[in-house]
């Protein structure tokens, strides 16, 4: 048996379709474009490079699209001050603050100026804290939502099943550990401190990695039949990795995302989702998302 490869990109093109759709509808009802505006503080290279394919993605979809880019050595004041000019501008819907920001700007408070009413990323306390309880509003954090998505377009069982998550970070594993909850899993979450962590990985039905270790998953890690989704990107001299280790984990799994083309893809469709998300609300239109 060889896992069914789970294809990324097809499914992210399909949902940039449907936002394209509903940017469309919004338009027919006389209603503005959805209005998405970045932040970008300095000149990180990667960060350039994902806030570009960001912005080429929201303007195919019929997003409107608005980039701040802004000198490294910004203060904390000048950025809450920008986020709130844009928190008080009726044509933006959706704001996402680029992370990481630089080492003299504080992150947390950033992230807390955001409305939650225009949080494009779902960072927002308010809005994680509404996925915590178990009813998040309508928007969730990029990345974990695009695995949710991911694994219920594959029809993989969720409801009832084990699983495991590698890595507790804010932006990956936390929030998709709650969303696995909400989908009836019963769920563990595990980290650097966890012992036998392939013991305990090889409970799962569903077992997403995300820890930036390339390879460090392999066949010992996998219970045979699993789903196996791989958040991990990390760039070495051979490309982008991913941290399960495809060679050895391929024969096991029952379902697997590769890298690149698995989960990475999902991130800024999952974004353009949210933002469209937004704009209908302020705009009480509803959409398919
Ligand atoms: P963080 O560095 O914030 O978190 C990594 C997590 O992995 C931590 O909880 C850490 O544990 C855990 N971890 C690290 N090493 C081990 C280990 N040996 N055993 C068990 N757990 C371990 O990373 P992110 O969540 O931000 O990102 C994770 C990966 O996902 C990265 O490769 C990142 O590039 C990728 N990513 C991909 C995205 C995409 O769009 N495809 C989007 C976001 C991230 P502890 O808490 O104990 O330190």
């Amino acid at each position: 048996m060889s896992a069914v490869i789970i294809d990324g990109k097809a499914v992210a093109a399909s949902i940039r379709e449907e936002v394209a759709r509903d940017c469309a509808a919004l338009r027919d009802q006389g209603l503005s474009a959805p209005g998405l505006s970045v932040v970008l503080v300095g000149d990180n290279e990667a960060s350039a490079l994902y806030v570009r394919n960001k912005g080429r993605a929201a303007e195919r979809a019929g997003i409107a699209f608005q980039l701040l880019q802004q000198p490294s050595d910004l203060t904390s004041a000048d950025v809450l001050r920008l986020v709130g000019d844009l928190n008080d501008d009726a044509s933006v819907d959706a704001i996402l603050v680029q992370l990481p920001l630089p080492p003299q700007v504080d992150s947390r408070a950033v992230i807390e100026a955001v409305s939650p009413a225009k949080d494009a990323d779902g960072f927002h306390p308010l809005n994680f804290g509404r996925l915590a309880e178990g009813s998040p509003g309508v928007v969730t954090p990029c990345t974990p939502q695009g695995c949710m998505e991911l694994v219920r377009r594959y029809d993989v069982p969720i409801a009832g099943r084990r699983a495991v998550v590698v890595g507790r970070s804010t932006i990956v594993g936390r929030p998709l550990a709650a969303m696995l909850t909400n989908a009836d899993a019963t769920v563990t979450v595990c980290h650097s401190r966890t012992p036998d962590l392939a013991g305990v990985c090889r409970e799962a039905d569903i077992l997403v990695a995300a820890t930036g270790r390339p390879g460090m998953i392999d066949e010992r890690f996998v219970k045979p039949g699993a789903c196996v989704i791989d958040v991990g990107t990390t760039p070495t001299p051979d490309g982008v990795r991913g941290d399960v280790d495809r060679v050895s984990v391929e024969p096991v799994a029952g379902w697997l995302t590769p890298v690149p083309g698995g989960v990475g893809p999902m991130t800024i469709a999952m974004l353009l989702r949210n933002t469209v998300a937004l704009a209908a609300l302020r705009r009480r239109a509803p959409v398919s998302a």
